[in-house]
């Protein structure tokens, strides 16, 4: 069976897991820092399976990427990767082919491989960034440069909050994590992260209910915009946020269903975090072949 390493680099948490014929072996966690830290937690991961090397290692980041290169351009999520030759620094260390992708996309292959959810769906995390990964008759659709799927950049309101891309008023500006965080912070004059606000938010506090509740109805224009595009079998979701679903879900699923021709199926991912992680493992067999570039 295949050994291989997934990464996923989240705007919050990395996590690096041993896979073994479609079966996560040993899986560690920790704050995303710089690649140095995913080497070392590589190396743990490694000792704690008993393998001596990898066969393969696939990276998910949530980064415009250079995915022939296997090289993050510019991170705005991700303070310190800029420029950062993933597939260089790893394969060096490692010895083995290492392949890069975006992380949504990760999540969306492993929805494919994993989750049981058919071969035609709109995957959308819902973190401390929005991102997406599209498969369409069970191929994933990756776009000219890989960067198909980016529903979290959608433009919602022309002269929105500034959005990290540099862009105004994107979806992620109006509803990821770090922005929400941010602006319940400023609102409320009290540090908050998103889960905070969202737990305000149920409790009844006005200006945060206010504000994940505008939210939760761009998370429902950003899906219906999706559905009428692709008009897939479903949209899974997943992602920290999508915790308080139970809350957040039918504010989501009423903005959606107002504004969608017809109602989407929408769902949950029943692999939880591990969706982006084990996508990654697997990305090997899934990246196409003009862009596996020069591996060591
Ligand atoms: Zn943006």
């Amino acid at each position: 069976m295949d050994r291989t390493i997934g990464v996923d680099v989240g705007g919050t948490q990395t996590r690096v897991a041993a896979v073994e014929g479609g079966h996560l072996r040993v899986r560690r966690a920790f704050p995303t820092r710089g690649i140095r830290e995913v080497e070392d937690a590589i190396r743990v991961v490694l000792a704690a399976a008993g393998w001596p090397k990898p066969g393969t290692i696939g990276v998910g980041a949530p980064a415009p990427l250079d995915m022939r290169a296997g090289r993050i351009l510019t991170c705005p999520n991700l303070p310190g990767w800029e420029k950062v030759g993933v597939r260089e620094e790893l394969g060096r260390a490692f010895g083995c082919p290492v392949y890069l992708a975006n992380d949504a996309t990760c999540a969306a292959i492993g929805e494919l491989a994993f989750g049981g959810r058919g071969r035609d769906f709109v995957y959308v995390t819902w973190s401390t960034g929005i991102g997406g990964g599209v498969v369409a008759g069970g191929e994933v659709v990756w776009g000219a440069t890989g960067a198909a799927g980016e529903i979290g950049h959608i433009v919602l309101q022309a002269e929105g909050p500034p959005c990290a891309c540099g862009k105004k008023g994107c979806l992620e500006a109006l509803a990821g994590g770090a922005s929400l965080a941010r602006r319940g912070s400023e609102a409320l004059g009290v540090p908050l992260s998103a889960q905070d606000l969202v737990r305000l938010a149920q409790a009844g506090d006005p200006v945060a209910r206010d504000l994940v509740l505008t939210a939760c109805q761009a998370v429902g224009q950003g899906l219906a915009i999706v559905h009428e595009v692709l008009e897939p079998e479903r949209i899974v979701l997943g992602g920290g946020i999508t915790r308080s679903w139970e809350f957040l879900g039918p504010h989501v699923l009423f903005a959606l269903q107002g504004m969608a021709r017809t109602p989407p199926q929408v769902t949950l991912t029943p692999l939880g975090d591990d969706a982006g992680l084990l996508g990654a493992a697997v990305l090997p067999a899934y990246i196409p072949n003009e862009w596996r570039g020069p591996q060591t």
